[in-house]
């Protein structure tokens, strides 16, 4: 089935697609919210995430959007925002809006399509390091200097790739910052992060000053 371009009234193709994730905020704007109390869309009137996921699909494969922005309220109190990320189209990057210190942000995250990998490039299946048998991953924390010139940005440096891992996309190098939207500073934190986690688990990786969701299928 071809592509059909989304014309509006003025003769704008449409190429973005806005989808709100929640009416939620913990801000009170006065021009959005009364100082107190607030009539929240009762949960069922609230598109899940299998739905969110449907509808960007027919828009980018039937109307041709490439861009997907997701917003809120404030888009990052919906439960498992990562997860909902990772599992958009990959290979297309999303704009998320975000409210921090005092303003507006937009961080823009990619959800990466990973590469199959040959046997022989399966360095890290085996055990290796702190989490390489379930992940396949190598990693350490920063160096203070590393850290340096991190500017704040902490995670755990990916030094060697294998297994599910590298057939998710993980490369050396890549800054390991969270997984399923929890922070990982040490080893341990996220071999216990791996520990607990199902089948999928969502990765954000800084890579050339990039963050990127990476979706991961453990073994
Ligand atoms: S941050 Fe946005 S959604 Fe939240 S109160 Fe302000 S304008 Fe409304």
């Amino acid at each position: 089935m071809g592509t059909v371009e989304l014309v509006d009234p003025f003769g704008r193709t449409v190429r973005d697609l806005r989808i709100s994730v929640t009416d939620r905020c913990n801000f009170r704007c006065t021009y959005c919210m009364p100082a107190e109390g607030m009539n929240w869309l009762p949960r069922e009137d609230i598109l899940s995430f299998e739905e969110i996921e449907r509808l960007a699909r027919v828009c980018v494969e039937r109307f041709g959007v490439d861009g997907l922005r997701l917003t809120g309220g404030e888009p990052t109190v919906r439960a498992h925002l990562p997860v909902l990320v990772a599992n958009m189209t990959p290979g297309k990057t999303a704009s998320v809006q975000v409210w921090r210190k005092g303003s507006e942000k937009t961080l823009t995250v990619g959800t990466y399509e990973g590469k199959a990998v040959k046997d022989e490039d399966d360095v890290a299946s085996n055990d290796r390091g702190a989490v390489g048998g379930k992940l396949g991953l190598a990693v350490r924390p920063l160096t203070p200097e590393e850290k340096r010139e991190a500017k704040g940005r902490t995670g755990l440096l990916v030094e060697d790739v294998g297994g599910a891992a590298a057939r998710a996309g993980i490369q050396p190098g890549d800054l390991l910052i969270s997984l399923n939207g929890t922070p990982v500073k040490t080893v341990d934190e996220l071999k216990a992060q791996v520990t607990k986690a199902g089948k999928r688990v969502a990765i954000l990786i800084l890579r050339e000053g990039q963050q990127i969701f990476v979706p991961v299928e453990l073994g």
